[in-house]
């Protein structure tokens, strides 16, 4: 992740202690590489008891069923990127409805904020898109054993649990 040249000038950079910890600075012009997390989006595409997930194709994670996820474009609103990663990786329109959660993934080679849409489908026949294995619609309680990221504990079992318990109360 370091830049041995300067993005700017392509001089080398060297080691510098700027700002509570070491950073890279070109020797010649003064740049300074600041790294930060990346900014990504994920769809909680729901419909009725099922939520929509992408079995995927890339690392990290590897094989694992997520929520449909991407990083954003630079002008690219978070919301905007989770309805063109939908439509991208599982073939269907979604409309986003309300921000759920802002998820922190330092997993990969690309550590990053990402914020978790709720998603309501328009369309529903799914078309699994090049960059996943496969896309599904799983029931609430009966999600894939292995899931990726935090999906499970922190977004989807929560989602599970509440849910059950509400029709427990209903019986
Ligand atoms: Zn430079």
């Amino acid at each position: 992740m370091d830049a041995r040249h300067c993005q700017l000038c392509g001089s080398p950079t060297e080691a510098a202690a700027i700002e509570g910890r070491e950073r890279r600075r070109c020797t010649t012009c003064g740049w300074v590489q600041w790294l930060n997390p990346a900014a990504a989006a994920a769809g909680l595409v729901l419909l009725e008891r099922r939520v929509l997930l992408v079995r995927r194709a890339i690392a990290p994670c590897h094989g694992m069923w997520a929520l449909p996820a991407g990083f954003q474009e630079i002008d690219e609103p978070a919301a905007q990127a989770v309805e063109r990663e939908v439509r991208e990786e599982c073939g269907i329109v979604v409309s986003v409805e309300a921000l759920h959660d802002l998820v922190w993934v330092p997993e990969g080679h690309r550590p990053a904020n990402v914020a978790v849409y709720r998603c309501k489908p328009l369309t529903f026949d799914l078309h699994p898109g090049p960059d996943v294995l496969d896309a599904a619609w799983f029931e609430l309680d009966e999600l894939p054993a292995e899931l990726a990221f935090s999906n499970g504990p922190r977004i989807l079992w929560p989602l599970r649990d509440a849910d059950a318990g509400g029709r427990g109360a209903g019986l």
